[in-house]
């Protein structure tokens, strides 16, 4: 490589801002990306250091007047060029500019002063607080008192206040909040770290002992990765099974090592409970980050990751790129969640990134799933990772029982509700026992697919086998390959006229369980009733407050909170996710039915989940009802090498995007013949499939018309190099300058 673009400064507007070097020949071997270097800069040729962020024989400039690295500033990588090292690779597999993938991954600096939001929390205990304030009533400082309720009250739900709102809100001037801090009644903070509880629970900590399938994986893991082998440790464990306490004694075993660690958990189920744990075992050593956190908030997050003061950061994906100097383990958690993946440019996975960050910072990454993506799982079957199962929950809490419920017998006896008779029986019965339970609508994505509820013959796509979806003006068409064809009055299968579109929805549900059961306290949780901030954990917290009896909700209900009261779970028609029409729908399907089942019986009493399905032979249906993970993997598996779907192939996805609908149409038909021809032109014509392009799953957001182009193979480095060329030549063309075109490699969010 003849040049070196480097940064000078890492400040959010100067990453822009990359400069163009020659490397000297002394250096041409030694150089890499990550590492800072010397460099005249500017006019006076002022000696600046920088770091190199990418390495290229493209000349980006006139050579002539090109200035020479000096020398490398030193030896070795800083934790900085080491993330700047990451976002270089993150550019390369997944596809964006460098500017993109730096500002994913670096902690950057704040450019301008951001207005902070200060919250005001008690400092002092509810009782000592109250005395105080009897002191102030006594002596009439009203303002005082008006400020310290607030306090305390905003305390009790385990909240501080927010300065602004406290000013406005209740006339409070900054010389209140003054006296207050003085006198030690109050703190002043900025930024949004969850406050630590530790205090508070500090009775309720007793150590657990692990039993011996945990003890085991702990130990094997820290013997390995001591021994030097540093593979990725996944851990296959039923729900309940003890994972995080694994989590949690690997971590401790990290700290007394000096080290640091970080643990991600998708957003959904970062609540309360979950935190408290790490923070009662760990204390003021944890800090938590969420993805509502500004850029300056995250900053000072990050700051106090650097500066030691905390040394495990749990967050969902972005928590990835803490910038701490000695991690010594990365975990992830549920780390089949399609949270992982990052749904803005560079679509970067948060395991495979995690991967590569512990294999330069010589620190090893713990997987843990219930029901492990394919992709990990055949990663443990060809060695990659190692494998730890744990088949049983802790000693002394059962699995719950599965029941199938053929809905198609359903219709045969005349019963048309959402309720089979059997799963009427059950709620009846839990309800009668003051037990609660939970209505299960695993809807994913928006399209609606075509399907018999006789015989469950459902329509889909003869080329790439996922169910075509429903469209206005009575066409069903195939997300993949573009495929289209007319609605059908009858079912190709079996003649019936029950054919049409599935569509369910959570409103629905919850008012048949209310019109079911009038004296049931039924609670919804959907997309809807979890709009305003906080409304989620809110939802949950009556429901484990035992405020209600039933509740109904969509995928967000599975995971989080733990329900010891709730005893059956309905999972209302699993077809819902089986036919979203993508490849990963029956893997997505079989996790869902499983975490969903796994929420019943977490208390002492056996739970029981009953899945209602028009698909009672679907292997992702019977595997989840007969928890059998390797009978699911193995038939999935079969498909996914069949098709060429991943992990068996990879599939890169071109998401093309344009205002108008005919530049689109016009600008998507020339890049699949300009792909074609640079793919025949680069002799890669056997190795690389194209497919498509075919409207978006969501044709049309935010104004503007969306398709998609596939790309398979089975040699990921051919894709690779295709798209760099692509990046490089086809993208800047004029006659493509209509469209926006991002990169996702192998996808698992629907478009
Ligand atoms: P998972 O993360 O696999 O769902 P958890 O770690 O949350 O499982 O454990 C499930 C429950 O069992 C928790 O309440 C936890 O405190 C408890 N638990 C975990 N390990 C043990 C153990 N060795 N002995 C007793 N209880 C345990
Ligand atoms: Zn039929
Ligand atoms: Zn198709």
């Amino acid at each position: 490589m003849k040049y070196a673009n480097v940064i000078v400064d890492i400040s959010l507007e100067k990453l822009d801002r990359t400069f163009q070097y020659r490397v000297p020949e002394k250096l041409e071997t030694s150089l890499e990306v990550g590492m800072q270097v010397v460099v005249p800069f500017g006019n006076g040729s002022r000696r600046l250091t920088a770091y190199v962020v990418e390495l290229t024989d493209e000349c980006q400039w006139e050579p002539g007047r090109m200035k020479e690295i000096l020398d490398i500033a030193e030896k070795g990588i800083a934790l900085e060029g080491q993330l700047i090292a990451l976002a270089s690779w993150m550019r390369r597999v997944y596809g964006s500019t460098m500017n993109q993938a730096l500002k994913t991954v670096l902690p950057v600096r704040r450019s301008v002063q951001e207005r902070v939001r200060r919250r005001l929390v008690l400092a002092v205990s509810q009782e000592e607080a109250g005395e105080y304030g009897e002191m102030l009533k006594r002596k009439n400082q009203k303002a005082r008192f008006r400020l310290l309720n607030a306090l305390l009250e905003a305390d009790r739900e385990g909240e501080g206040l927010d300065y602004t709102r406290a000013q406005k809100e209740l006339g409070i001037t900054a010389q209140t909040v003054k006296s207050l801090e003085e006198a030690g009644l109050l703190r002043v903070e900025t930024d949004t770290v969850w406050r630590n509880p530790v205090n508070l629970c500090e009775k309720e900590q007793n150590q657990i002992t692990l039993y011996e399938a945990q003890r085991a994986a702990v130990d094997d893991i820290l013997s390995r990765t001591a021994r030097g082998d540093r593979r990725p440790a996944l851990i296959h464990g039923v729900t309940g099974s003890g994972k995080t306490e694994i989590y949690m004694e690997l971590i401790a075993a990290v700290l007394a090592q000096g080290k640091q660690a970080i643990v991600l958990i998708p957003e959904i189920a970062l609540t309360f409970q979950t935190v408290l744990r790490f923070y009662r075992r760990f204390g003021s050593l944890v800090s938590i980050m969420h993805s509502r956190l500004s850029a300056g908030e995250r900053y000072d997050q990050f700051e106090r990751a650097r500066k030691g003061q905390v040394r495990v950061m749990i967050g969902p994906r972005s928590a990835l790129f803490t910038p701490f100097e000695h991690l010594g383990i990365i975990i992830i958690d549920e780390e089949h969640e399609a949270s992982y993946k990052s749904e803005t440019v560079p679509r970067y996975h948060a395991r495979e990134t995690a991967v590569e960050r512990a294999r330069m910072s010589e620190a090893f990454v713990v997987l843990g799933s219930a029901t492990p993506s394919v992709d990990s799982y055949e990663k443990a079957r060809n060695g990659e990772y190692q494998l730890y199962e744990l088949p049983m929950r802790v000693p002394g809490r059962e699995l719950p029982d599965t029941e199938i419920v053929d809905l198609r017998e359903e219709l045969r006896m005349g019963n048309r509700s959402i309720f089979s008779a059997r799963l009427r029986e059950l709620m009846k019965e839990r309800l009668a026992k003051k037990q609660q339970i939970m209505l299960f609508l695993n809807r994913r994505g928006y399209a609606g697919f075509v399907s018999c509820r006789a015989c469950g013959h459902v329509i889909k796509c003869p080329h790439c086998d996922v169910a075509l979806s429903v469209h206005s003006g009575g066409r069903m068409i195939c997300h993949y390959c573009g495929y289209r064809q007319p609605t059908v009055k009858k079912c190709p299968s079996c003649g019936s006229v029950y054919i049409g579109a599935f569509r369910a929805g959570t409103q629905q549900v919850a008012e048949m369980a209310q019109k079911e059961f009038p004296g049931a306290r039924v609670l919804r949780m959907d997309f809807d009733t979890t709009k305003q901030k906080g409304g989620h954990e809110k939802i949950l917290e009556t429901f484990a407050r035992h405020e209600a009896d039933i509740l109904v909700g969509t995928q967000m209900i599975v995971k989080g909170h733990d329900f010891p009261d709730v005893t059956l779970v309905g999972i209302l028609a699993a077809d819902l996710s089986l036919y979203a029409g993508d490849y990963r729908a029956s893997e997505r399907t079989f996790q869902l039915l499983t975490q969903a089942a796994g929420r019943a019986g977490r208390g002492s009493e056996k739970g029981i989940a009953v899945i209602q399905t028009y698909s009672p032979e679907h292997y992702s249906v019977r595997a989840a009802a007969s928890q059998d993970y390797g009978e699911f993997f193995q038939q999935e598996m079969a498909y996914r090498r069949l098709m060429h779907y991943p992990p068996a192939a990879h599939l890169m996805a071109l998401y093309l995007m344009s205002e108008s609908e005919e530049e689109l149409d016009r600008g998507a038909a020339l890049l699949k013949k300009e792909v074609d021809m640079a793919v025949k032109e680069r002799g890669s014509g056997q190795n690389i499939q194209i497919i498509g392009p075919a409207d978006a799953g969501l044709a049309k957001l935010k104004d503007m018309y969306r398709k998609v182009l596939y790309l398979k193979s089975a040699d990921l480095s051919a894709l690779l190099s295709l798209r760099e060329y692509m990046e490089r030549e086809l993208i800047r063309e004029e006659k493509l300058s209509a469209l926006n075109i991002q990169f996702d490699m192998d996808p698992v969010n629907p478009f």
